[in-house]
């Protein structure tokens, strides 16, 4: 499996492949693997003649102060799991290779789907975000590209800017993978401890709480939001930066809910920020069903 470190020998590998008849699957990852990224992993290659991961602390998506410099960085593992999944290439290029001397170009996606929420609350993050995955997509120009929807935004982003290149990848959205307790699975999940996690468990289940809702019948969305606020502040530990119902291609707050809609949410806890989501609406019997949250307390 080669590992390749430098944008134009990505651009080349892939160009090879795509030359040879075969289609590129493109996984990009920040690194420290687990389950989650498995699953974006073994999707890829599923319906993918060849999957490529990027692994890639993105600086630019770190807001001064973040967890840049502590971000869990593990290469060895990260390499011999990619190995062991068949993955084509791992594409682990140096910052200075994707942000050389002199690099001046930001992606800037506008709307709510980039100012509301993580825009808001992570000034610069969506910007940066965007920024590493145009390059990604334009040098790799994969037929599909996969995306968790875990951070639901991002995805909604990414599709947004796709669409907007015209690079003509296909953005696949995987659904979340979670520990049996129901925290999403998380390379931030290791700066908590038990206790912190514990408190943490209050996402998950204000997400349940609010699918719950809706699969009774319930269609005004702040009463969802209201269900998922009630169990959040059961963990006072827990500080939420948001919880929210809407437009899962838009990011537009939703007062009713006629379609999908997805319910996000963004909290602190012992200094870890930890985001998750569920999907209600057209595909809410899939979603629901992988939340693996605790049923429903008595
Ligand atoms: P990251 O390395 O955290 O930047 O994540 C790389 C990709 O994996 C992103 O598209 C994430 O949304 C996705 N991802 C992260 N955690 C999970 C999870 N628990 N389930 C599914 N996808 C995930």
């Amino acid at each position: 499996m080669p590992v390749l470190t430098h944008p134009a020998e990505l651009r080349l590998w892939c160009e090879r492949v795509r030359a040879s008849g075969l289609t590129v699957g493109l996984v990009p990852t920040m690194g420290a693997l687990h389950a989650g990224h498995l699953s974006l992993i073994r999707r890829a290659r599923a319906e993918c003649d060849r999957t490529v991961v990027s692994i890639f602390v993105n600086p630019t998506q770190f807001a001064p102060g973040e967890d840049f410099e502590r971000y869990p960085r593990t290469p060895a593992a990260d390499l011999a799991l990619c190995e062991a999944e068949g993955v084509g290439m791992v594409y682990l290029p140096p910052a200075e290779a994707v942000y050389p001397e002199g690099f001046a170009t930001r992606v800037r996606v506008v709307g709510p789907v980039a100012e509301t929420l993580e825009g808001a609350h992570r000034p610069g993050h969506l910007e940066g975000v965007a920024t590493v995955v145009a390059k990604l997509l334009i040098a790799a120009r994969p037929d599909r590209a996969y995306f968790g929807r875990k951070d639901a935004q991002q995805c909604a982003l990414v599709r947004r800017l796709a669409r907007d290149l015209d690079v003509g990848t296909t953005v696949v959205e995987c659904e979340t993978v979670r520990d049996p307790d129901g925290l999403a699975l998380s390379s931030r999940n290791g700066y908590l401890d038990a206790a912190a996690r514990a408190q943490a468990l209050a996402i998950p289940a204000a997400l349940a709480a609010a699918a719950r809702l809706h699969e009774a019948g319930e269609r005004d969305a702040s009463r969802l939001i209201e269900a998922a606020v009630r169990r959040l502040a059961e963990s006072p530990a827990l500080s939420v930066d948001y919880a929210a119902a809407v437009d899962p291609d838009t990011f537009e707050p939703l007062a009713t809910v006629t379609g999908r809609c997805g319910i996000v949410i963004a909290a602190r806890i012992a200094g870890t920020r930890l985001i998750d989501s569920v999907m209600l609406g057209a595909d809410a019997g899939l979603a629901i069903g992988n939340v693996g949250c605790p049923s429903p307390r008595p």
